[in-house]
């Protein structure tokens, strides 16, 4: 039965504290830096607030259990989960291979601290990752990728990575534990930032890293002690409250993401519109292959910059604002940070308004 769950079903059980009669349904967050300590000077599980915390312990049983991974850890943000795994499974002599479409901050902080430790570093596109994964030691692929949302074969990446005796790590920021379980496809350790549809209200900051070597795990828990980059007991909890309604979310937000990819295909004002779940984006074959669901983004391309801040304009219901997966419907004008995408580029991020009141509201700001 438990594996036949839906989304929301499994969303609601993840966070479901024991049964036990007069203790609270939902859990209260644990707000602690020092715990008390024995005469004995036995180790008791929780000494230090750095080290450990019974909310972060309920957040990561509830990732490990929607990412089918048998442990996750619980950072204070995707790029701290991402550059604690880069750190653990890279040094001098590695050859790294990290997204060239994908998350920009990872390949900074890529060239800015892992080369200079004498990794090396390859950036290759998404679509070129199994070629580069055939002379790497560690991949970090990103599916679908942010923010041109281009799909990688996990399978056949993991096929590849494990001849070579190669680490995945995958990114599943995008896709959510709902849409994609990359371990089961192949990957070694999923990282992920739980700032977007996770958690989902805009108002946090978090990441996690999620896995079933023991050893890797406990590798990244000592560099969490170490280096100190943990979440806060209340933002822990604020995650651990609202994966309780993803599954509800995600699946609104990819209904939205279907309805407005419809809408834009054949509108006269898009240049081009990707969305793994149209059935003639290129990616669509191998995303309905490994994708439960396919996500609350779309991107598209407009005439030009101005275009993007006139659909924002005359809308009613669009967001500006960068980031993604929270209630409201927003729009990410990606060139100005960088991406290397074309001036008119945007990434849509749905929410979860009405998907009739979100088409009405974009087509008429289309014009
Ligand atoms: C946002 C994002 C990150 C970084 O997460 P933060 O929580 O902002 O640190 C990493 N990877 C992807 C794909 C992202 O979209």
């Amino acid at each position: 039965m438990e594996g036949t769950y839906g989304d929301s079903t499994r969303s609601v059980k993840a966070v479901g504290a024991e049964a036990i009669a007069g203790q609270p349904v939902a859990p209260p967050p644990v707000p602690v830096s020092a715990y008390h300590l024995s005469p004995d000077e036995a180790q008791p599980l929780d000494t230090y607030g750095r080290s450990s915390n019974p909310t972060w312990r309920r957040l990561e049983g509830a990732l490990a259990e929607l990412e089918g991974a048998s442990a996750a850890l619980a950072f204070g943000s995707g790029m701290a989960a991402i550059t604690s795994a880069l750190r653990v499974l890279t040094g001098p002599g590695t050859r790294l291979v990290v997204p060239a479409d994908g998350y920009y901050q990872v390949r900074r902080y890529a060239s800015q601290y892992l080369v200079p430790q004498g990794v090396s570093v390859l950036e290759a596109g998404s679509a070129e990752m199994c070629a580069a994964a055939s002379e790497a030691d560690v991949v970090l692929a990103e599916t679908p990728a942010n923010p041109g949302l281009e799909v990688v074969d996990l399978h056949r990446l993991g096929m590849t990575c494990r001849e070579r005796g190669a680490t995945l790590i995958v990114d599943n920021t995008t896709a959510t534990p709902l849409g994609q379980q990359p371990l089961s496809l192949g990957a070694d350790l999923v990282v992920a930032s739980a700032t977007k549809a996770l958690s989902g209200h805009s108002d946090l900051i978090a990441g996690y890293v999620a896995g079933s070597h023991p050893e890797m795990m406990s590798a990244l828990e000592s560099d969490r002690v170490l280096a100190g980059p943990i979440l806060g007991p209340f933002e822990a909890w604020l995650v651990l409250r609202s994966l309780g309604s993803a599954g509800l979310r995600f699946e609104r937000q990819c209904q939205n993401a279907t309805a407005v990819a419809m809408l834009l295909r054949s509108h006269p004002a898009v240049r081009s519109v990707r969305y793994p779940g149209l059935p003639e984006d290129s990616a669509h074959e191998v995303a309905a292959r490994q994708m439960r669901r396919f996500g609350g983004l779309v991107s598209v391309e407009l005439a030009d910059a101005a275009a993007v801040h006139a659909l924002v304009e005359r809308s009613a219901l669009l967001v500006a604002s960068t980031s993604f997966g929270g209630i409201h419907t927003s729009v990410d004008r990606r060139a100005r940070w960088g991406d290397p995408v074309p001036d008119g580029f945007a990434r849509l991020s749905m929410g979860i308004e009405d998907t009739d009141d979100l088409i009405a509201d974009l087509g008429a700001a289309l014009g």
